[in-house]
């Protein structure tokens, strides 16, 4: 067992890479229901994690070898650690603002994100110098927090033309970006009306990212920007689309194209006790809702176009990620987007969105959203079953991160109960 000081000191010696493996605990967690992934449930068995992966996973009872740490899984229910594809995780943009973030709220803010069972997260075009701070600061065990994958950002409407974009984009890969993301088509995002030097930029952003081998993921809200930046080549979408119905016919597009829809339905649909008490329906930002909701004729219709829209796209063959696209208390966050969710889709369902779609959707389907032999140990323990309900993939009762135990609320009084409001 290492202290942290040697911990600190292997992570300066060796690097980050070796810093997880440094950390990453042996243990077995016995005696529990283990979701492997969709439709695999184990009613009850063991799970082994060595070197910060998962070495086997046993139906039935289990002998723990001698000086292994186990944790009694006491029939509650593992499932691999929640993706969210797309979340703003700093608040403001330079230096001043970043610094003041890892300063007051970065601790915080990453605690609450892994206290929620989000293990991995892709930032949505965070200040691009600031999200690879916070990426280091958690890989060199700083700042306790979810595995970052930090996209960049490049505003494609706003710069001059093709090769000013691509430009653009090779700086922010060369800085170390492992996605770009955030970026709207068309900017004014309705009626549908992009202009024709914006579109080329974005297909130059598109092309030149796929050139370096990585996504540029683009927002698209409404059938024509979907299927128009599906035609460009983006093979991620951020957004269900919110300003009209997409239909099967261009739902089947979209998959022949072999592109994935980030969920994001919580964006149409109010939230209740995260920013007051007052029983009153808030946007994600606290403004009123519905007239809050940006880029909206105000009166709700985003809360039915976008879950309807996800289920056409999901029966037509699209792949849908999990994404809450908020800034807000990250277990409040993904309360509010699973309640959204579960509008369409079933457990079963969401057990894949949140897991092996989302691994997918970060180009990591070999590491992450499942628990099969072999890949990372990102685990929770939940207290409940969440084939009982929505709620009870909320609020777990450890949460263990590339092997290491990194959220442990065992014999607290409210650990594991199944939270569905949540506030300040
Ligand atoms: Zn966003």
């Amino acid at each position: 067992m290492k202290t942290p000081m040697t911990c600190l000191a292997a992570a300066v010696t060796l690097g980050a890479l070796v810093v997880g493996q440094a950390h990453a605990q042996n243990l077995i967690i016995t005696d529990a229901r283990i979701i492997v992934g969709p439709g695999q449930v184990i009613e009850r068995g063991s799970l082994e994690v060595k070197d910060g992966r998962i070495a086997a996973v046993t139906p039935g009872p289990s002998k723990p070898a001698k000086g292994m740490t186990v944790v009694k899984g006491d029939g509650m229910t593992l499932i691999a650690g929640y993706i969210d594809t797309h979340r703003h995780l700093i608040q403001g943009r330079g230096p001043e603002a970043v610094a003041d973030f890892m300063a007051k709220n970065a601790a915080d803010r990453m605690r609450e994100l892994l206290e929620s069972g989000v293990t991995t997260v892709q930032s949505g075009g965070d200040d691009n110098a600031g999200i690879l701070d916070l990426k280091r600061k958690i890989e060199s065990g700083q700042i306790k927090g979810p595995r970052i994958v930090a996209s960049g950002q490049v505003p494609t409407f706003r710069l001059k033309d093709e090769a000013a974009v691509r430009e653009a984009v090779r700086k922010v890969v060369a800085d170390g970006a492992d996605s770009i993301a955030e970026v709207h088509y068309p900017e004014m995002v309705w009626p549908f009306n992009p202009t024709v030097q914006e579109t080329k930029n974005l297909t130059a952003g598109i092309t030149e990212a796929a050139k370096l081998g990585v996504d540029f993921q683009v927002h698209a809200v409404s059938d024509q920007s979907l299927t128009g930046a599906v035609h460009m080549g983006a093979k991620k979408l951020i957004h269900s689309v919110n300003i009209n119905f997409v239909s099967a016919g261009q739902a089947k597009e979209v998959a022949a194209a072999g592109a994935m829809v980030a969920s994001i339905t919580g964006f149409g649909s109010p939230n209740f006790d995260v920013f007051s008490k007052d029983n009153k329906p808030k946007f994600r930002d606290g403004k009123p809702w519905p007239e809050g909701i940006v880029d909206s004729q105000g009166v709700g219709q985003e809360a039915g176009y976008m879950p309807v829209n996800l289920r056409t796209l999901h029966d037509n063959g699209v792949s849908i990620a999990y994404a809450t696209d908020t800034t807000f208390f990250a277990p409040a966050a993904l309360a509010h987007e699973l309640k959204t969710l579960s509008l369409v889709f079933s457990v079963p369902d969401l057990v894949e969105i949140l897991g092996p779609n989302s691994a997918k959707f970060l180009n990591k389907g070999n590491d992450l959203g499942s628990l099969d032999v072999g890949k990372l140990a990102d685990i929770l323990v939940l207290g409940g079953n969440p084939y009982d309900g929505f709620w009870y993939f909320l609020n777990p009762v450890v949460v263990i991160k590339g092997g290491q135990i990194v959220v442990d609320k065992r014999g607290q009084p409210d650990a594991g109960k199944p939270i569905v409001r949540y506030g300040y």
